[in-house]
This record gives structure tokens, C-alpha cells and sequence, in this order.
């Protein structure tokens, strides 16, 4: 029997490839199929912070940011839920006048694309949220930045693209990729085959592999940012904190539970993938934590975890058609900011394959930044996330 035949496959069902199958159902009414090695969303995607954060953004980026704030905002009317996104606003905070001075310097910049942020000073800070360390010196307030569970959001984009028709296949995991002259043969390990016109490859860090198979390999290392959680409180953190030295985010959902993360990314397997938190860094982080909101002293920590992320060499993503191959589009190496953009991410890539052209500028993030490149290895990324 000769495979089924789409307009576009997907390889890898994380945010960026569940968010890109609803996307070209609902928006372009384009044949889909989705494969995904494991779970839609068990990847990255279910297990990152949940931040959905503009501020302290590679500016370029910020129109894809924008973009996918304002689907954020729809999540109900989209998809039938709202996967707990909270527009609590975001608070970048300051220790130091040098921390001082970059946000000064990000506010100023960021009115230039449109995202207009506040600055707050100490006493405002007090006035307004007294649990707050008293090393605070000051903030940036996104007020329209939140949080979401990661958990909810990349499987609700997938049962979403399915209800509206896209084909989804879970633990099929996929083993070789064919060009042919009408576009692509994909094969799983299962022995299931498909053809698409396009292909999408949203596979994330593995998404490395599949552009080297085509010719376009990039500097690209897996490494895995550790979260934790502590027992459920009364509710009393309103915005998302992050800070600009002090490494070191959190956010509290509404069920109480504190989640925080920061430091060093961790070494990480990526066959199979496997990613295991580290004692050293929970204890660091749990004195940086206690500097940002002393009140949390005394509180247990009831879980810690990571996950397998691709960082590319620059810390942005590659996104857009591959240099080398026609129907061929990437769109992988979130680099730890791409819960916030995966909704964006998915509008986006649905939009260039089905017209041919986005509306929203990409160019930044185009795979030929790394032409001539040989070696897929990058340095190790900055600490922060
Ligand atoms: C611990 C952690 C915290 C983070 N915190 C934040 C945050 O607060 N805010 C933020 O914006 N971002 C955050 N990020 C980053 C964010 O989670 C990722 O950038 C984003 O989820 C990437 O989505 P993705 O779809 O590209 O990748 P993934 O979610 O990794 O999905 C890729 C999928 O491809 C599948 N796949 C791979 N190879 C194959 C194959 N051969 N066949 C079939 N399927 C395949 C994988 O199984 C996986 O499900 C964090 C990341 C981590 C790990």
C-alpha cells in the first residue's frame, strides 16, 4: 500500500510542532500529519518554567514574542481551554546600579518595538510587593507577561489540531527522511511511512540532525535548565520574577505551589533522552531564592527536575525554509525561550509554508547564519534562562 499521502508532515510534537498543526488546519485548511517519538508535549515543552515572558528578549525577536502574547490571550476561544496562562505581568529586578543600567537600557530599547515596559524604583517595589528582598534595589514591570503550565499547553495545541483534522501519531518515532522529487518519504520505527509536499522539522534539540542530514549542520549543545517546587502556600506572588545578575526566576501558581529555577544548565543524555537534576545546583539555588524572597524560608521543596533543551551558539532559534532543500522548513534550538513563542512559532511556520511569506519578520533566525559550518558543537550557553 503506498504511504498517505499530506501537505505537510511534522516531525516532533513539542509547542513548536503541535502549535504549527493547529495553526495550518484552522488558519490554512492544509492536510497534516504530525509524528512525535513520545507523548505530544513530554518534551521541552512539558516540562520547561512556563514563563511567557517579552522582557529581556533578543530585540529582533520581539514581533514573533508579540504575536504569540496575543494568541496566549486566546488560548480559550482557540482551543477550548486557557492551560492555566495567567497575565500576572513580569517583574526583571535589580541588585546593583549595573543591573540597574541594563534594564534602563532594555526599556529604552524595547519602546522601539513596541513593548513598553515600566520602571520601578525601591520604594515602589516595597509599596507594592513587601516581600521582596531587601536587596531589591529596583525593576522593569512587563505588565501584560505571565505564566502558563507547561503541563497543559503543548497537548492542548495537539488535541486541537487533531479535532480540527490533523493526523497525530504519538510514540512513533522517526527514523529515516527521504527527499523525493514531490517532496518527502518519511518512515517511523513503527514501519509507518508517510509522504508530505513540506516538512516541517520542530523536533527540537534532535531537530539539529535532521538539518545536518540535509546538508546544514549548526552549533547547537543539549543541556538542561533545573526547575524545583516547593509545597503549595498561601497565594502571595503575583508577577513572574526573574533577575538581570541574580540567576535566578520564579513564579507561584495559584494553587500555592512556588516554582523557581536558574544557574548553570546541566549536562544532559540526549539517546535516549534523559535529563537529571543536580544536588549542588538545588542548594545553590535555594540561597539565591531566599535573597529574592526571604519569606519562603523554612518552606520544603517537593520536587526538582529538568529537561533536554537544544542552545544554539547565538541563543536564538533557527526558524524558516532550509537553505538547501525545497519544501524543507526548520524551526528547532529554542534555546530556553521558546514556551513563549511556540504559539507565535506555530502561526508563524504555518503561514510561510501554506503562503510562501510571513508577516512577521524571521530573517534573524534563517538557517543560512550558519552556512559553511562543519562542526555541530557550541560553545557552552550563558547561565541564565
Ligand atoms: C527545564 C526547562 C525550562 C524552560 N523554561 C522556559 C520558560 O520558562 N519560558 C520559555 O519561553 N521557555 C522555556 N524553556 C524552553 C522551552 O521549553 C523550549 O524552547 C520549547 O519547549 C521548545 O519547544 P520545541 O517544540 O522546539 O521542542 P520540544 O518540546 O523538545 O519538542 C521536540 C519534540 O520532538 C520530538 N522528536 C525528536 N526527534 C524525533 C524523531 N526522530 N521522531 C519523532 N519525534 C521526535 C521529541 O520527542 C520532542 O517531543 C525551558 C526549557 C526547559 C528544558
Amino acid at each position: 500500500m503506498s504511504p498517505e499521502r499530506y501537505d505537510v508532515v511534522i516531525v516532533g510534537g513539542g509547542i513548536m510542532g503541535a502549535s504549527t498543526a493547529f495553526h495550518l488546519r484552522t488558519v490554512h485548511g492544509k492536510s497534516v500529519a504530525l509524528l512525535e517519538r513520545g507523548f505530544v508535549g513530554a518534551g521541552a515543552s512539558g516540562v520547561n518554567f512556563g514563563n511567557v515572558r517579552r522582557q529581556g528578549r533578543f530585540l529582533p525577536q520581539i514581533p514573533l514574542s508579540h504575536r504569540s502574547r496575543a494568541i496566549w490571550g486566546r488560548l480559550p476561544e482557540l482551543l477550548g481551554e486557557d492551560c492555566e496562562f495567567l497575565p500576572t505581568g513580569g517583574l526583571r529586578v535589580a541588585y546593583t546600579p549595573q543591573d540597574m543600567a541594563v534594564v534602563e537600557k532594555h526599556v529604552a530599547e524595547a519602546r522601539e518595538w513596541d513593548l513598553h515596559l515600566e520602571i520601578l524604583g525601591q520604594n515602589v517595589l516595597r509599596d507594592r510587593w513587601p516581600w521582596l528582598g531587601p536587596d531589591v534595589i529596583g525593576a522593569s514591570l512587563s505588565p501584560e507577561d505571565g505564566h502558563a503550565n507547561p503541563r497543559l499547553a503543548a497537548p492542548a495545541f495537539g488535541r486541537a489540531a487533531r479535532r480540527a483534522g490533523a493526523v497525530i501519531h504519538e510514540h512513533c518515532e522517526v527514523a529515516d527522511i527521504e527527499r523525493e522529487p514531490t517532496g518527502f518519504r518519511v518512515t517511523a520505527r513503527t514501519g509507518l511511512e508517510v509522504r508530505g509536499e513540506v516538512l516541517l522539522n520542530s523536533a527540537g534539540f534532535w531537530g539539529s540532525r535532521i538539518a545536518a542530514q540535509f546538508g546544514e549542520p549548526v552549533p547547537i549543545v543539549a543541556r538542561g535548565p533545573q526547575m524545583a517546587v516547593t509545597e503549595p502556600l498561601p497565594y502571595f506572588i503575583e508577577p513572574v520574577l526573574g533577575g538581570v545578575s541574580a540567576d535566578i526566576y520564579l513564579r507561584q501558581v495559584k494553587r500555592g505551589n512556588v516554582v523557581y529555577g536558574g544557574g548553570l544548565r546541566g549536562p544532559v543524555q540526549t539517546d535516549p533522552p534523559r535529563a537529571r537534576p543536580t544536588p549542588d545546583l538545588s542548594m545553590a539555588q535555594w540561597g539565591r531564592l531566599l535573597r529574592f524572597v526571604p519569606a519562603l524560608a523554612g518552606v520544603q521543596v517537593i520536587r526538582t527536575w529538568t529537561g533536554v533543551e537544544g542552545y544554539l551558539e547565538d541563543d536564538i532559534p533557527v526558524m524558516g525554509e532550509s537553505a538547501t532543500t525545497p519544501g524543507l522548513f526548520h524551526a528547532f534550538g529554542f534555546c530556553g525561550h521558546g514556551f513563549q513563542l511556540g504559539p507565535g512559532v506555530g502561526a508563524v511556520m504555518a503561514e510561510l509554508m501554506a503562503t510562501g511569506r510571513t508577516s512577521t519578520p524571521i530573517e534573524p533566525f534563517h538557517i543560512r547564519r550558519f552556512a559553511g559550518r562543519t562542526v555541530a558543537q557550541a560553545a557552552e550557553p550563558p547561565p541564565t534562562g
